[in-house]
């Protein structure tokens, strides 16, 4: 056996049942094995499924079922044989090898079961195999792919790249990477909003999907220091419309992968029917009955707070769908963000929270006048001179406009119903950890 032939077939598709009582070769990696006597059960694992093989010393002759029955885990292996059907075996099908063979033995391999969480995350390179991470990476594609069918296919955006290194703060210095980029101070990229404006002025809708980096000093369950951002921004958008498009939007998502994928999730715990009960109307209620309700919840929240992960749970206990926190107070929210001409003092914005994971996404109607941006910059201490490109966009041709950024780990954490981001990512930035 060749482990480049074209001829092999797909775990998946047996387990699909379409090859019942064929003569099939397979290849992939040994998941789990265990002889006895003249028998020996190899499940072997490929992109698509798992399988197991019985593999008798009688059928494939001596010297290969020595090689199948000392594989390692992990090893890399080739089978030829018969489908079967089997009520036993896990899948319902057992493969009746006829021959075998080990591309690679390679050496014992080292994770066993009950590792430790630093363990598992020390050899992440390893554990990604897994089936719980591959079941996760699997489904992070489909989320990915069905934003992008959603913009792309149903709303006519534009996808555009960002530079990833930057000249100025986008959400405030506090969380910024330096860099020192030949000998002038830069920034990794902490949201790629502003530039995704200036997409605007020419394509009108537009989006962004690139990395934002954060160098959060907190360790949470839902922040990374590097994650990947999905931003549309949109010209001749207000906020409600903005609102609107990020719930069509989820709404498209979860349905895809509820319909398509309810195997997937099942086997990730999440309930496909729950995600079938975003529907849309989700609940918008301002900033200053989000505080009240989070207090009479038991939430130790004074007005003019930010609202946090404790209170993102309150708000949203109970609740089947996201809801829009809107109208926060001026002073706690980006520089950008217009000033609710019918509410004072507060922001156009929103915070999308999602059941029981909190925010999602961030989104707001950008200020578009000239004068509001000065004065705003100028209450917030920021020096105009390091905006000079952004404050154009207000001389020229400017226009009302809106946009928002959706953290695809939040997304993916939320849809997946993880208990923690570092899971929705293949390898996790952290504060104490860039390895491997
Ligand atoms: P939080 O209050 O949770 O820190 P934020 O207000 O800083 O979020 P924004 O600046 O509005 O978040 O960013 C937009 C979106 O990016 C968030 O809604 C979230 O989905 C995602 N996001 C922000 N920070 C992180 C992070 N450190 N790791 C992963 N995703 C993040
Ligand atoms: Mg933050």
């Amino acid at each position: 056996m060749d482990p480049l032939a074209t001829d092999f077939v797909p775990i998946g598709g047996i387990l699909s049942g379409s090859h019942n009582n064929k003569a099939v070769k397979i290849r992939g990696w040994v998941h789990r094995s265990r002889t006895s006597g003249g028998l020996a059960f190899v499940v072997v694992r490929d992109s698509t499924g798992v399988l197991q093989c019985a593999v008798k010393k009688d059928a494939v002759g001596e010297e290969a079922f020595k090689e199948a029955s000392e594989a390692y885990l992990e090893s890399t292996i080739m089978l030829e044989g018969t489908v079967k059907e089997d009520k036993r075996a896990p899948g319902g099908y057992e493969l009746a090898a006829e021959k075998v063979k080990l591309v690679w033995k390679g050496e014992p391999f080292p994770i066993a079961k009950d590792q430790s969480v630093e363990f598992l995350l020390d050899t992440r390179h390893l554990w990604l195999r897994s089936q719980k991470l591959t079941n996760v990476m699997k489904a992070r594609h489909y989320i990915v792919k069905y934003l992008r069918e959603f913009f792309d296919e149903k709303e006519g955006f534009f996808e555009l790249a960002p530079p990833i290194i930057t000249g100025a703060a986008c959400e405030g210095g506090s969380t910024l990477f330096e860099i020192d980029y030949f000998g002038i101070r830069a920034y990794l990229t902490q949201s790629s909003q502003l530039y995704a404006e200036v997409f605007t002025t020419a394509l009108e809708k537009v989006y962004v999907l690139a990395p934002s980096f954060r160098a959060e000093p907190s360790r949470t369950v839902r922040h990374l220091c590097e994650y990947w951002h999905l931003e549309p921004e949109m010209a001749f958008y207000d906020q409600r419309m903005n609102m609107d498009l990020q719930e069509r939007m989820l709404v498209h998502v979860c349905q895809r992968m509820a319909s398509n994928h309810a195997d997937l999730l099942s086997a990730l715990g999440r309930d496909p029917d729950e995600l079938k009960k975003v529907k849309g109307h989700f609940k918008r209620m301002a900033y200053q009955d989000a505080v009240e309700l989070a207090a009479k919840r038991g939430a130790n929240i004074k007005m003019g707070q930010d609202i946090g992960a404790d209170e993102e749970a309150l708000l949203t206990k109970g609740e089947d769908q996201p809801v829009f926190i809107t109208n926060f107070p001026k002073d706690i929210k980006a520089f950008y963000m217009r000033e609710d001409p019918g509410f004072p003092g507060t922001v156009l914005n929103a915070d999308c929270l999602a059941p029981a994971h909190g925010e999602i996404i961030g989104g707001s109607e950008r200020i578009w006048e000239l004068p509001e941006l000065l004065q705003r910059m100028k209450e917030q201490d920021l020096n105009p001179k390091d905006y000079g490109w952004y404050i154009d966009l207000r001389r020229y041709g400017s226009y009302p406009h809106s946009g928002f950024g959706l953290g695809i780990e939040r997304l993916v954490k939320w849809v997946l119903n993880l208990d923690h981001i570092r899971d929705a990512i293949p390898f996790p930035r952290t504060m104490n950890r860039v390895y491997p």
